[in-house]
């Protein structure tokens, strides 16, 4: 047999990422009109007609090269964070910011401090690039911060995921200082809010603040979540331009198409969509926590825009049983948690709709 090229021996240790499935493919499948898809944490309230506006405006420039620093997004967003331009980075989804943070600072070998469970692309990136993803349990679902301090000692770079991904938990003000303040300087602190627009719990640490005093602090944000642009590809980063250099290195020329950044800056004048979806996103968790638990079910608290909930039984076999009911909900083998499921909030329908559809489901076995 002929040889053929060998990927880097690193790859061995690396799962492709198999995201939530699509609506597309379900209602193919199971020869649906309809689907309810509650599996990616997406926006529910679909696209906001002026950001399909500035879209459709873009559209005439798409012969043309992008601003491959988004600058214009920069500014506009600089001032509402109240930053300056210049500590601000774009790239195509917050994926993308955090491959370029690997990209730039992690060599082979070093120890990367993750949280177990939590948004499973730290740990893969680490792998990708050779570096040793080291994984710090949740103690009652919350990031373990003592035990996340003592095991950066000589790491490279800690991950904490705020709003955490599944468990829809928080760290507190006073618990990111601890770990900022902790951390050895030299470790980079990733602090991943790309669910941060959802919560409304007062005790959310004021990042920002936070990285005035830590250059070594990059907070990683997303226009995929509450501006509803998930198929546009839009994220970034807060850091110091110490940090932003390196990535600037990294990054490809341009990151961000054209009609990604009119769309991420239209987003920023729809305050109107933006507050609908929060109000939304609220009323519907606490909906999805009460009717869950009188199905006797467990979720747990959330400030995300989904919820963590344990089925007592193989989550994978009652996701596929939804997917015939065309309901879309993300099992948690993926996280070690075979038998919880991570449930988006949608619109009041669609929380309805996979209530109801539980509720058939876990009764009928
Ligand atoms: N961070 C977390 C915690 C996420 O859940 C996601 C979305 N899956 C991302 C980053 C990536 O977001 P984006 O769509 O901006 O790439």
């Amino acid at each position: 047999m002929a040889q053929t090229p060998r990927p880097r021996k690193a790859l061995a240790a690396v799962e492709p990422y198999i995201p939530g499935r699509s609506a597309e493919e379900v209602m193919e499948r199971f020869h649906l009109q309809h689907v309810t898809k509650l599996g990616s944490n997406e926006n529910p309230l679909g696209p906001s007609p002026r950001i399909r506006e500035a879209v459709i405006r873009a559209l005439d420039r798409i012969h043309q090269y992008p601003d491959g620093e988004s600058g214009r997004l920069a500014r506009r967003l600089a001032e509402r964070l109240k930053v300056r331009p210049e500590h601000l980075f774009f790239a195509n989804g917050a994926d993308n910011v955090l491959t370029c943070l690997g990209l730039a600072f992690l060599e082979v070998g070093d120890r990367v401090i993750v949280g177990a469970p939590t948004y499973t692309a730290y740990a893969n990136l680490a792998r990708l690039l050779g570096a040793v993803p080291v994984e710090v349990p949740l103690r009652e679902w919350r990031f373990d911060v003592p035990a996340m301090v003592s095991a950066s000692a000589g790491a490279k770079a800690v991950f904490v995921c705020n709003p955490n991904n599944p468990t829809g938990s928080i760290l507190r003000q006073e618990e990111l200082q601890t770990l900022v303040e902790q951390a050895s300087p030299e470790a980079l602190v990733v602090v991943d809010e790309a669910y941060a627009e959802w919560v409304d719990d007062p005790a959310f640490p004021n990042s920002i603040g936070l990285l005035r005093r830590h250059p070594n602090m990059v907070i990683v944000r997303t226009f995929s979540k509450i501006f509803g642009l998930a198929g546009l590809r839009v994220g970034y980063a807060i850091a110091a331009p110490e940090i932003l250099g390196p990535l600037n290195q990294v990054r490809e020329p341009f990151p961000v198409d054209r009609l990604a950044q009119a769309a991420a800056e239209a987003s920023l004048d729809d305050d109107a969509y933006v507050r609908a979806s929060f109000e939304n996103n609220r009323a519907g968790r606490e909906y999805l926590a009460r009717a869950l638990a009188a199905l006797g079910l467990r979720p747990l608290p959330s400030q995300a825009n989904f919820i963590l909930v344990d089925l007592n039984q193989s989550a994978e076999n009652v996701a596929q049983r939804l997917l015939a009911r065309g309901v879309i909900i993300r099992p948690g083998a993926l996280w070690g948690l075979p038998t919880w499921a991570r449930i988006t909030v949608g619109t009041p329908d669609q929380n309805a709709e996979v209530v109801n559809a539980l509720a058939g489901v876990l009764t009928t076995r």
